[in-house]
């Protein structure tokens, strides 16, 4: 058995025994592998462990893949990563779910450019780390201000052909203490949740969250799609 095999059996483990120690149904939990920067045959290899959801970040990488991998017709591959308007393209074209609108204008030009429904999930930035993409709700329980250029943002992508709004995604602070990534998790899941009570109709329940070195605490606070690279494929 081949390394990758068994980093992937290792994770599946894993994500297993989290899910059942916390009464969280397994299937509700989908795993995608992070094979950004990684060759073809890393994924053939994760490909032929089961694996079935793919996450990449740059435009041109994700279109040269899903070329080379089209005969695997089942794999459905995720962007996960910041996108410029003129790399959106190859995009609309290949990506199966698209993990990171960080702007309104980035959804409208998907939507143009779409032949099929995608699914996406809103990025948002908790931690308010300059670095980190997606709306600015760090402060989103106490600032109305904040909440209503998220609400206004969102109305417009609801109403925006071909994008489903399928739930929220959000990345923690990496150096960060587990108490401070539980809750920036925590904080997102009551964003969700308080996010579809004033849209009842939109059922944006998904939780994009946890990635190699926090999927643990994803997991426990409510992630239904985990992002893991490194942890299957080895550092970048
Ligand atoms: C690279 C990346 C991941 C995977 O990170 P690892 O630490 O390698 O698991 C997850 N999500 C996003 C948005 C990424 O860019």
């Amino acid at each position: 058995m081949t390394e990758l095999t068994q980093s992937v059996q290792n994770i599946l483990k894993e994500i297993t025994q989290i899910s059942q120690q916390n009464q969280r149904d397994i299937n509700e939990i989908t795993l995608v592998a992070v094979s950004k920067t990684k060759p073809i045959e890393a994924i053939v290899k994760a490909y032929e462990a089961g694996l079935r959801h793919f996450g990449e970040n740059r435009a041109e990488e994700l279109k040269k893949k899903a070329q080379t991998l089209a005969h695997l017709t089942d794999i459905k591959w995720h962007f996960i990563g910041h996108l410029q308007s003129r790399q959106s393209k190859p995009v609309a074209k290949y990506a199966h779910y698209f993990h990171a609108v960080d702007r309104v204008k980035i959804a409208e030009r998907l939507s143009s450019q779409l032949d099929h429904v995608l699914p996406i999930f809103i990025e948002v930035n908790l931690s308010g780390e300059e670095s980190k993409a997606g709306f600015d709700l760090k402060y989103w329980e106490t600032s109305e201000e904040q909440r209503q250029v998220f609400l206004s943002a969102i109305q417009t992508i609801m109403s925006l052909k071909n994008i489903q709004i399928k739930g929220l995604m959000t990345m923690a602070a990496f150096e960060a203490s587990e108490s401070t990534i539980r809750n920036v998790f925590k904080r997102l899941k009551n964003l969700m949740i308080w996010l579809n009570t004033i849209f009842p109709h939109l059922q944006a329940t998904d939780l994009s969250m946890g990635m190699s070195n926090d999927f643990h605490i994803a997991i426990e606070e409510g992630a239904t799609y985990i992002r893991i690279g490194s942890a299957i494929f080895g550092e970048r």
